[in-house]
């Protein structure tokens, strides 16, 4: 008998097979359902991403909604460019004859995709699919479970149901999903579920891209407008409440500017979040009680409640934690200095540092405050894991050399932010260090271009898409030739090989 999944790739591999996913008229009538998908049912995606993540309406719109509709209309209105043959000059020997490439569509597909960005990182990559033709098999994060829910509901309403499908489910269906001979799986998530999703593509000999994560470094100097890079760095940091793969994960600062850098983001997160964050309507929660309780851990000892299996921490003392972040911070804004001076000690006992701003954790709510943490060890298990989550440790280099230093000696990052204005500077982090992106003065910038391939290097993954990219990432590349059969220049290379062999 065959399950349910194998009922679902055998009507996917059936669809492909006929050869109805390959027009271009066809494409363009998926892209254009999708992004009416999208429209259509903005609000419930909106809710649905809030009940999952609490992520405010807004950021969705900006962080996950509008960047599939620009990224469906990108590869929407280039397809035919795309889909050209690409004529290549045949070598002398080989003349008179032509050659030129094609993309073909890969075939059937899987895109697993994970929770933070849960509509966004399951429907971009759909639009690169279904542009280079493909059946698409979707696997959304069970962790998000409105939006997989809305999602599976959605889409066969949408989209050729017999080219498209949605498999819900966690780590089991994901497995047996796995078990099925796809052309391409493009997975995104964590490292350690990227090694299996490999290790099963390799069954089938299936190609695999992995969007994967990893520490994103961040460097300052005294050289920039720190006002400026500390609401940047703020908001990559703390938008959907640090869940963001790309977000900036620690900073690395000059001794002139490290403390002055902490002291302005904490600004920004009051300018952007107000006195209690966790009344603003701006910020997001943590996705589950699991993650909360990692968080927790990463935070020095003795500034959150205590976590998992701990008796629930009394409305009380919760209020006189955020009173005391809350009175620090604003301390601090009128000059009054106490706040400051403390966090400025760097002999701070805890190896995660001093929280200069947040360290506020409600686990009934799934709130962990925007927490900026001043003079963090490179040993402290903060800066051991991806944190994931809204907390900012800063650690003090002596210059770039050591900042490059550092980061190299870690695994290569998806992405790396640099705030100088030096250009020296610039120049040695582009040509010295390694990640999936660069970024100079931009955080999270290079995720909102579909003229940028998008991806990791190293640990932080393989392969990339977002617009052309993403078209080739779901396109294998056709060599195809033509030779006339006269005349018969071919007869020069057949054997005997008489006449080679007299001139050798
Ligand atoms: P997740 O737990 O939602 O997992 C991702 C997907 O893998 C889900 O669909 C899930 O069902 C599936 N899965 C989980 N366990 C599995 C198993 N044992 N076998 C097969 N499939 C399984 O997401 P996550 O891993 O918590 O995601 C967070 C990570 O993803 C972070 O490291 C983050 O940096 C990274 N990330 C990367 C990008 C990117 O674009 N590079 C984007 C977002 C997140």
């Amino acid at each position: 008998m065959t399950s349910g999944i194998e009922a679902t790739f055998a009507r996917l591999e059936s669809a492909y097979a006929s050869g109805r996913t390959r027009p271009l008229a066809w494409r363009r009538a998926q892209l254009d359902a999708l992004r009416r998908m999208v429209n259509d049912h903005r609000s419930d995606l909106v809710a649905a991403i809030r009940a999952d993540l609490g992520k405010p309406a807004a950021e969705t719109m900006l962080t996950e909604l509008n960047l599939i509709a620009a990224e469906t209309r990108f590869v929407r209105d280039h397809l035919r460019a795309w889909t050209r043959r690409r004529p290549v000059a045949m070598p002398l020997a080989l003349q008179p004859a032509a050659g030129w490439t094609v993309a073909e569509p890969k075939g059937v597909t899987l895109i697993i995709a994970p929770w933070n960005y849960p509509a966004l990182l399951l429907l971009e990559p759909l639009a690169d699919a279904l542009a280079a033709g493909n059946a698409v098999c979707l696997k959304p994060s069970e962790l998000a479970p409105r939006t997989s829910a809305l999602i599976a509901r959605l889409v066969p309403r949408y989209l050729d149901p017999d080219a498209v499908a949605v498999v819900e489910g966690g780590a089991a269906q994901t497995g047996m999903l796995l078990a099925q001979p796809f052309d391409h799986v493009f997975y995104t998530g964590g490292e350690r579920v990227g090694r299996i999703v490999m290790k099963a593509a390799a069954e089938h000999l299936t190609p695999v891209t992995l969007e994967l994560g990893g520490k994103s470094p961040v460097f300052v100097d005294g050289t920039c407008d720190l006002a400026v890079a500390a609401r940047r760095i703020a908001w990559g940091r703390f938008t959907n409440a640090g869940q963001t793969c790309v977000a900036p994960d620690y900073v690395l600062a000059t001794p002139d500017v490290a403390h002055r850098l902490a002291e302005r983001i904490a600004v920004a997160v009051h300018e952007f979040y107000g006195e209690d964050p966790r009344r603003s309507p701006n910020y997001g929660r943590i996705v589950n009680d699991r993650h909360v309780d990692r968080l927790c851990g990463l935070l020095p000892a003795g500034t959150v409640p205590a976590p998992a299996s701990a008796r629930p921490v009394s409305p009380l003392v919760k209020a006189a934690s955020v009173f005391g972040a809350a009175a620090d911070m604003v301390g601090r804004r009128l000059g009054m200095g106490g706040g400051a001076s403390r966090a400025a000690d760097p002999r701070a006992a805890d190896p995660a540092g001093r929280v200069v701003c947040g360290g506020v954790v409600d686990r009934e709510t799934r709130y962990v405050a925007p927490t900026v943490l001043f003079g963090t060890s490179p040993d402290a298990p903060v800066m051991r894991e991806e944190i994931f989550g809204p907390i900012l440790p800063i650690l003090v280099v002596r210059d770039a050399d050591a900042a490059i230093r550092f980061i190299n000696a870690r695994p290569r990052p998806l992405a790396a932010y640099v705030f100088s204005r030096d250009r020296a500077t610039r120049l040695a982090f582009e040509r010295r260090t390694s990640s999936g992106a660069l970024g100079f003065g931009l955080p999270l910038g290079h995720l909102m271009s579909a003229r940028l391939p998008f991806g990791g290097v190293g640990a932080s993954g393989m392969g990339a898409y977002h617009g052309k990219t993403g078209f080739d990432t779901f396109s294998h590349m056709k060599t195809v030739t033509v030779k006339p059969s006269h005349p018969d220049t071919l007869r020069l290379v057949y054997p005997p090989f008489d006449a080679v062999t007299r001139r050798v």
